[in-house]
């Protein structure tokens, strides 16, 4: 709501924009996040996030090194693909790929396209912890996390685009949001979200929710003085294990109905 409001009020102040095509931006750009019910900006459709996904994705593939070791390929997979298979959108092409870098991270485009470090193995210590991360990701890409940080980049910065993305995209405003949606960190808010839906995820696929926690821990303690990459923009450890906590029972209990539980 926040980004909807700022984006408006500098849109009106600034570029000549013609009153109908702003309306019709903002009428097309409401969305829903899924599970929270939170409402988003969002001007890029989903055919369209499926095509710039695919694009990022492709262009990080060949630069960075593909792993092709089955001991960090074989769990990335086959627990990346229990997960997807609940969400909401089984049918996503989704890709899971591991990248040789040793630091523990990982990152989510839109359409369902999963990047993992190498160096995650360092802190998650089974499936369910590597579920943990996965899920989180996975909820990125379903709740449309870069689609809406590009959407308030296009708003804010590339006011022109608004009306392109109302009537007909303009290709090199999106190109140059694709960009920046990659480079740019969530929010807090985004990061909070993809932990509560994602925790949600995890135990639906039949992983002990309960395992978020030692690996958030993990996760904090790896980084020492300086926090890993993946940390700077999430939440500080200590709340992110509160609001774990808080939403463990229903967690637990999504757990308890899963068919794929001790599988
Ligand atoms: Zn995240």
């Amino acid at each position: 709501m926040h980004i909807l409001r700022s984006a408006k009020k500098r849109l009106w102040a600034g570029k000549a924009l013609g009153l109908g095509a702003l309306a019709l931006a903002v009428l097309t750009s409401c969305a829903t996040a899924p599970e929270t019910g939170r409402s988003q900006f969002i001007l890029i459709s989903e055919a369209q996030g499926l095509q710039l996904g695919a694009d990022a994705y492709r262009q990080i593939k060949s630069q960075k090194k593909i792993s092709r070791n089955p001991k960090y390929t074989q769990p990335v997979v086959r627990v990346g693909s229990r997960v997807a298979a609940v969400s909401p959108r089984p049918n996503y092409k989704w890709e899971f790929t591991v990248f040789e870098d040793d630091s523990p991270n990982a990152f989510a485009l839109p359409g369902g396209k999963v990047g993992v470090h190498t160096g995650l193995f360092k802190v998650a210590k089974n499936d369910a912890q590597l579920a943990t991360v996965l899920a989180h990701e996975v909820a990125h890409a379903i709740a449309r996390h870069g689609e809406e940080r590009m959407s308030s980049q296009m708003a804010v910065g590339l006011g022109v685009g608004v009306a392109g993305a109302a009537t007909g995209i303009n290709p090199n405003v999106l190109a140059q949001a694709a960009t920046l949606g990659v480079v740019l960190p969530f929010s807090r808010t985004q990061e909070a979200e993809a932990d509560a839906i994602g925790l949600k995820y995890m135990a639906r696929a039949g992983y002990d929710p309960r395992q978020s926690i030692p690996l958030w821990q993990n996760f904090a303690k790896y980084g020492g003085n300086r926090p890993p990459e993946f940390l700077s923009t999430h939440p500080s450890p200590g709340s992110r294990i509160q609001n774990l906590q808080r939403m463990m029972p229903q967690a637990l209990a999504e757990y308890n109905r899963s068919p794929y539980k001790g599988r």
